[in-house]
């Protein structure tokens, strides 16, 4: 039996104005538990609006949206911090890091909503750096760090929770070609490991790296490669509570 971790149904997001924009048209998508699918499309496809309904940071016109099996619409806000913070991972373009902190104390941060204690979240964080291969850096300020090592340190914070899902805004977008490379190569690591990952991205070479890509245009799905790529068949990771209590 497939897992499915987000299904998005019949969903849409049109924003007010004259003329209003229907940024999403009726987008039908499924994500299975290990899986690593790329959404493609143009400029202003729909690409954000969807990871932004994904992650539960806005929420659709029309139609259901179902994060490891909790139906996001009916939630109570304060029910939905909670299933957020423990079902989903998000990195940015531009990272979003605290340039003050250290990388560790960034990654830490990535578990500060699930109550768990400083000393438990300083050692996850540690192992989380490790895992994207930044172990070394670790106790450097997030402004003393390149792109592509503050990447990792984005990406070490959504991990750090160990997420059902890890949704990705044009990740390496910010990047030069062969530090997204790397990033990317990561990305594939940690799928084959388990993670279930979804990255939206108008780069045609960073979608081919996904075993399965869906493409947006104008708010529609106009296609997905479901079926004909690699497939995980591994659990990820459930989340443990959802009612906001330590794991
Ligand atoms: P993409 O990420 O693929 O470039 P977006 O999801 O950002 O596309 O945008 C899709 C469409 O929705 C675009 O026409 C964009 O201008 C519009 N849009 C996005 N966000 C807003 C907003 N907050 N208010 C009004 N229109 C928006
Ligand atoms: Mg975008």
């Amino acid at each position: 039996m497939s897992d499915v971790v987000l299904s998005l149904a019949g969903v849409t997001r049109t924003y007010a104005g004259t003329p209003p924009v229907e940024s999403l048209r009726g987008v039908d998508l499924s994500v299975t538990a290990g899986e690593f699918l790329a959404v493609v499309g143009p400029s202003g496809s729909g690409k954000t609006t969807l990871l932004n309904i994904a992650a539960c940071l806005d929420r659709p016109t029309h139609g259901e949206v179902h994060l490891a099996g909790h139906s996001v619409a009916r939630l109570p806000d304060r029910l939905l911090s909670s299933v957020r913070a423990h079902v989903l991972g998000v990195v940015f373009q531009q990272f979003f890091l605290l340039e003050q902190l250290t990388a560790v104390q960034n990654v830490a941060t990535g578990l500060l909503y699930r109550g768990v204690p400083a000393r438990a979240r300083r050692e996850a964080a540690i192992e989380a750096l490790t895992r994207v291969g930044l172990a070394a850096r670790a106790h450097h300020r997030a402004r003393e760090l390149s792109g592509g090592e503050r990447q990792r340190v984005a990406i070490a914070r959504a991990l750090v929770g160990r997420p059902a899902l890890v949704l990705a805004d044009e990740p390496t977008g910010n990047l030069d070609s062969v530090t997204g490379g790397n990033i990317l190569d990561m990305l594939r690591e940690l799928n084959g490991q388990g993670v279930t990952l979804v990255v939206i991205t108008h780069d045609h070479v960073v979608a081919s790296t996904a075993a399965r890509q869906v493409e947006l245009r104008d708010g529609r799905v106009v296609s997905d490669s479901a079926g004909s790529g690699r497939h995980h068949q591994e659990r990820s990771a459930a989340p443990s509570t959802i009612d906001g209590s330590p794991p």
